[in-house]
């Protein structure tokens, strides 16, 4: 059911589809880039949490579509070269069927626990990547399907967890700047972003 919140913002949402001028897939210049905007995202945080959260998702939402199609996740691959990606045991139990080995053989070999008692893969890259292709494609994991997670509400609760990815994920990074725009978001003690 379409919620009262969203239909009271559905002419934001259709005013907001702005023209994104140029798109950065630098891998490199984004990581450099990341270091040098750490004060302003941190800035950014503190903006954030006096605006509307379902309005920013909103922006966030057309932003992401908008951006996304012209980002090829094939010629990048990065979270999957640089993240350890969480699995859970009926993950683990169907990939280990997959490769044809037992569920207790594929956790061994490719599972460590992490924060938590949670399962996450020992290795990064991840070793099912190849040439920047997901070898499972179809069976990938959760946390690999969900990322970056800017199509999920919660965009300014998250905002730390999407920050960390923003020096690594062209999508991210890209959404963050366009958003910065789009609020008219500026710091006046620092250079502003292009
Ligand atoms: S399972 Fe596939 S999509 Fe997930 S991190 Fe590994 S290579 Fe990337
Ligand atoms: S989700 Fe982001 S980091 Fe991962 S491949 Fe796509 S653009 Fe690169």
């Amino acid at each position: 059911m379409i919620s009262p919140d969203f239909i009271v913002r559905l002419p934001l949402f259709l005013t907001i589809l702005t023209p994104i001028s140029h798109i950065e897939t630098d891998l490199q210049l984004i990581a450099h880039l990341a270091d040098q905007r750490e004060e302003e995202n941190d800035h950014f945080k503190s903006f954030l949490a006096n605006q509307d959260p379902v309005g920013i998702d909103l922006r966030v939402f057309a932003l992401q579509a908008a951006i996304t199609p012209q980002i090829d996740c094939r010629q990048c691959g990065n979270c999957c070269k640089t993240l350890m990606i969480e699995v859970t045991q009926p993950e683990a139990e169907q990939v280990a069927q997959l490769l044809g080995v037992e569920s207790d053989q594929f956790v061994s070999e490719n599972l460590e626990k992490g924060i938590g008692q949670r399962m996450i893969m020992n290795t990064m890259p991840c070793r099912f990547l190849e040439e920047l292709s997901c070898t499972i494609y179809t069976d990938r994991f959760a946390g690999c399907r969900e990322f970056p997670a800017l199509h999920l509400p919660g965009f300014t609760a998250r905002y730390f967890t999407t920050r960390m990815h923003y020096g690594r994920c062209p999508i991210i990074f890209n959404v963050l700047e366009a958003l910065k725009k789009e609020l008219s978001f500026f710091t006046p003690d620092l250079p502003v972003s292009v």
